[in-house]
This record gives structure tokens, C-alpha cells and sequence, in this order.
């Protein structure tokens, strides 16, 4: 019988040898356990929905522990989208250190409750646990963690356990692999989605859709244009999450994160200043349209293929960027 948590290892997107440390010490460290099992997968942003390591969590109906490079908001996210959904689990391992969970929305009790999509979503009761491995420094500290999340979910160290773990690494930990390349698009916080429809009507390259009850999906997200963040800029509840851009903000995280002091925004154009956010989302998405067009007037394929299509033609002019973008945050997130 397999193990009623299930504890995830998601790799970095780039070989950097600091993360891959990190990575091999906390699966090293939380291995030989029977009280969880550990699966270490590829970069949760960059698998897409056929990946073995998807199908792998979709079999696990227990809680989970998801340790990734990502904002646990993005991460939580991202595996909703996959049809891996749960009640989100609140870490003590985070990034900021005001106490709070990190990236919930502040209420204001003078406000009227709004309704958002997930107060009218089915979601399972399990937990899902994301956790950051930037806020990882001591594998010690994972292991007190998830033995904590243990307790907390009504299950508790047996003692035979404890003696093994401390064996460390004696049943060893299992590695799923998929074929991936580097992906760029949207994904809906919906604890914040109140179903506005402001992101269908700005974007122009076809990238949200609706589901069968009339609510808000991200439908073709590799039609995004990669580098764009500019429908997070107009959705009116910071619902909108890339996973990937370099502002902590947009990347699901609720407040900025000193240590990231290059801007990579160079990469891909800084807008002026003093612009209304909408006006700056405007100016990067007609960017965005402009490049679309003179891509599409020197090629024959005009139209970006859909996530479920054949994989991209990797030969995207902006693919050095992304490139670019992720591996010089690999260089500075540590
Ligand atoms: S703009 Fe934001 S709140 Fe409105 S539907 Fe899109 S994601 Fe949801
Ligand atoms: S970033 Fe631009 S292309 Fe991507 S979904 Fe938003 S508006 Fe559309």
C-alpha cells in the first residue's frame, strides 16, 4: 500500500550544481521513510499535461509535499491546472518572515465579500503542501517539517521509521523523468479569480478561454508571448501568475524579495516609469502583437500551436531570451 503522503522533489529548470545540491541533500535526507514516499520530477512550470511525473501525482490521492523553485503559490497553481488540486497547506518554511502565510490577499473588513471561483469549485479535501526550496537551507529543517506536516494530518512518526531515517537515505528515493522544454504562460490564481473576464478581453493571441460552466481558464497557454507578463498587470485582484518572471510579484509571490537586484527586465524592453500599470500592459502587449506580425510576415506558420499541439518549433526567436531570463535566476535565487 503506498504511503498516504507523498513528498516531491521538483528539480530546477537549469543544471545549476548549487540547486541540484539542494535538491539530492533534501530527497537524500527525507529517504527511507515508510511513513511518506519521495519522487523527485522535473520543473513543475516546464512539464506539460502527457508527462509521466503528472500522471504519477494524479495517481496520489493522499496529501502532498511539494518542494520546487517557485513561489508555493505558482507551484500550487500550476498543479491545479493539471487536475492535481487540494486545500492549500500553510508551511513554516517560507521566504518572508512577517509570521503570515506569504501570499494570501490582505482583507479588508469594510469591503463587501466578493465571491471568487474557488467558492463555487469542487476541490478534494487533501493537503497540498508547496513549499519554496530557496527558504530550504538545512535538510534538517525539511525533515522537521514534514514530520510536522505529519502530525498536523493526523499521521505520526512510528518509531521504526525515525530509527531508519536516521539511517539516512535507506530506501532510496524514486526519480520520474520527462522529455521538457522551457514554457512561458499565465496560470489563474483562483482563491483570487473573481471571474471578471478582464484577461479574455485584453489579451490578443487567443491564450484564455472558458469552461463549460463559463469560467476563466488559461485554454492555449503556449500562445502566450514569451517574456509578456502584461494581462497580470490588468487583472484587477493580482490573480495572474508567471511562474517565470523575474518580479517576485508576478511570480506569486505577495511582496518583493530583496536579492534579486538585476533587472532582468532589459531583456524584453523596460517601459518608462511613471505609465499607469494598464497603459505599461497595453504597451507590452501591442509590443507583443507588432513582433507577432513581422514574425508571422517572414514565416510560413502564423498561428503559435496550442499546449496540446505537437511541440513548438523550438527555433522561436524568443526562446534565447527565456533562456536567458531563467538561467540568470538561477545565478541570483539562491
Ligand atoms: S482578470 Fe483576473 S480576476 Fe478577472 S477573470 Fe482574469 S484572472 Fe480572473
Ligand atoms: S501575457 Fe500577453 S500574450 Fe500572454 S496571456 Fe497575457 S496578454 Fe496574452
Amino acid at each position: 500500500m503506498k504511503p498516504e503522503i507523498t513528498v516531491v522533489v521538483a528539480q530546477g529548470p537549469s543544471h545549476d550544481p548549487t540547486k541540484r545540491t539542494r535538491e539530492q541533500e533534501i530527497a537524500d535526507r527525507l529517504s527511507g521513510r515508510g511513513d511518506w514516499e519521495v519522487l523527485v520530477v522535473p520543473h513543475l512550470n516546464d512539464l506539460r499535461p502527457d508527462a509521466a511525473s503528472l500522471a504519477a501525482l494524479r495517481q496520489r490521492t493522499g496529501h502532498l509535499i511539494v518542494f520546487s523553485w517557485l513561489y508555493p503559490r505558482a507551484a500550487h497553481w500550476i498543479l491545479d491546472r493539471h487536475r492535481i488540486s487540494g486545500q492549500r497547506g500553510t508551511t513554516r518554511l517560507q521566504l518572508d518572515t512577517d509570521g503570515k502565510p506569504s501570499d494570501e490577499m490582505p482583507s479588508d473588513p469594510q469591503q463587501e465579500p466578493v465571491e471568487r471561483v474557488i467558492d463555487i469549485r469542487t476541490v478534494p479535501t487533501r493537503a497540498i503542501y508547496c513549499i519554496d526550496l530557496r527558504a530550504c537551507t538545512s535538510a534538517d529543517a525539511v525533515l522537521q517539517e514534514v514530520e510536522r506536516i505529519l502530525t498536523e494530518t493526523g499521521k505520526s512518526a512510528s518509531r521504526s521509521s525515525v530509527a531508519a531515517s536516521e539511517g539516512n537515505g535507506s530506501r532510496p528515493w524514486r526519480s520520474i523523468t520527462d522529455d521538457t522544454q522551457r514554457r512561458w504562460y499565465p496560470v489563474i490564481d483562483f482563491a483570487r479569480c473573481t471571474n471578471c473576464m478582464e484577461c479574455i478581453d485584453f489579451c490578443l493571441f487567443g491564450v484564455y478561454g472558458l469552461d463549460e460552466s463559463d469560467t476563466i481558464l488559461v485554454e492555449q497557454p503556449d500562445n502566450c508571448r514569451k517574456g509578456c507578463p502584461a494581462c497580470s498587470r490588468v487583472c484587477p485582484e493580482n490573480a495572474i501568475i508567471f511562474p517565470q518572471h523575474k518580479s517576485p510579484a508576478i511570480a506569486g509571490a505577495s511582496s518583493s524579495i530583496d536579492g534579486l537586484k538585476v533587472d532582468l527586465s532589459q531583456l524584453f524592453g523596460k517601459p518608462e516609469p511613471d505609465q499607469h500599470a494598464k497603459q505599461i500592459a497595453q504597451q507590452e502587449r501591442d509590443q507583443q502583437l507588432a513582433a507577432s506580425a513581422n514574425q508571422s510576415s517572414s514565416s510560413s506558420s502564423t498561428v503559435p500551436p496550442s499546449q496540446d499541439a505537437p511541440r513548438r518549433d523550438t527555433s522561436d526567436d524568443t526562446s534565447d531570451d527565456l533562456d536567458k531570463l531563467i538561467n540568470a535566476l538561477d545565478q541570483f535565487d539562491l
